[in-house]
């Protein structure tokens, strides 16, 4: 079996990418290095199957011979980041994934798209379930995120319904672990790099704000077994439904890298979901899936990687 992942250098594109080889796939990465870093596949470089092609999917592109599995996983996914870069995050989602799902189509393969909890917005509905249709302020500086990964479902929905190719897309809620860099923007990056260097952490806002932390492995686990339900659009919702206080993650974080946290508030970005928190029954009753690695488990082995590596 042979599998193409686009942002197969990012965060969660490497471990779907480590996941996939270590089950005996051939692996074709994709990734234009804008937030990627090829020392995340290094390890598989010379594996049987594996192939690295330093590619923007809005750009032309092909791979040569059969496919079976498209992951689509490039994107900006950072705030920060998607902020800085706002026209290229709406073309990766629209003309990017418009490239993708061609390509999927002509190879006969199966697509699965990386969307996203901010698909919801500003939640009126709490914890969040697929039914819901979500609270997007769409001219909001976060609309060229929102909008576009909501602009990739409507496509994957139009092309289920012709019939053409086999997509479905997964709405991944915050997600960390080893890999996310330190230049990320994202709180737990941000938390974890700053109590390791002493520094005091970034507070945005009263930081009575929530969010639900899934540990990587845990959500790679969840979009491989979406990908084997051939037929099946979703969406499906994967994240970890405990829920905390960006107060209770630094707290978290002080006590797990041993260190005393200072707070420094700063103004609370604009949109800015007020909470956050998945409902994955359906993800239960689809694939038997549930998150195993508490968030203490999964930020401990966070702060030992970055601990690690300097
Ligand atoms: N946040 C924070 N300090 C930081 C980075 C983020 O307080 O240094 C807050 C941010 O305002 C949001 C939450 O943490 O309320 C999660 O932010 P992140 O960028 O990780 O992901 P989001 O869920 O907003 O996409």
């Amino acid at each position: 079996m042979r599998a193409v992942v686009t942002g197969g250098a990012g965060f969660v594109g490497s471990h779907l990418v480590d996941r996939l080889v270590a089950d005996g796939w051939r692996v074709v990465v994709l990734d234009d290095l804008s937030s990627g870093d090829t020392a995340n596949v290094e390890a598989h470089r010379g594996v049987e199957g594996f192939e690295f092609h330093e590619v923007d999917i809005c750009g032309d592109w092909t791979v040569a011979g059969d496919v079976d599995l498209v992951l689509n996983f490039a994107s900006p996914a950072s705030p920060p980041r998607y902020l800085e870069r706002p026209l290229e995050t709406l073309d990766v989602g629209s003309t990017g994934v418009r490239k993708v799902v061609e390509f999927a189509a002509a190879k006969g393969a199966r697509l699965v798209q990386a969307s996203t909890s901010e698909v919801y917005g500003e939640p009126t509905v709490h914890p969040q379930t697929e039914e819901y249709w979500g609270n997007v302020n769409p001219i909001g500086p976060r609309s060229v995120y929102d909008e576009s990964k909501r602009f990739a479902e409507a496509l994957l929905a139009a092309h289920h319904r012709l019939g053409r190719v086999d997509v479905g897309i997964v709405r991944i809620f915050n997600t960390y672990g080893p890999r996310l860099r330190a230049s990320d923007g994202r709180v737990v990056s941000n938390f974890v790099d700053q109590a390791l260097r002493g520094e005091p952490l970034t507070v945005y806002g009263t930081g009575n704000q929530t969010r639900s932390f899934c540990y990587v492995d845990d959500l790679v686990r969840g979009v491989l077994a979406f990908a084997a339900q051939p037929g099946e659009l979703g969406p499906v919702n994967l994240g970890n439904p405990h829920e905390v206080t960006v107060l209770d993650l630094a707290t978290l974080v002080g006590e797990l890298t041993g260190t005393r946290v200072e707070l420094v508030h700063s103004e609370l970005p604009a949109d800015d979901p007020t909470q956050r928190r998945p409902d994955i029954t359906r993800a239960g009753q689809l694939l038997g899936w549930k998150p195993e690695v508490s968030l203490r488990d999964g930020l401990s082995r966070t702060v030992e990687w970055f601990r690690a590596r300097g």
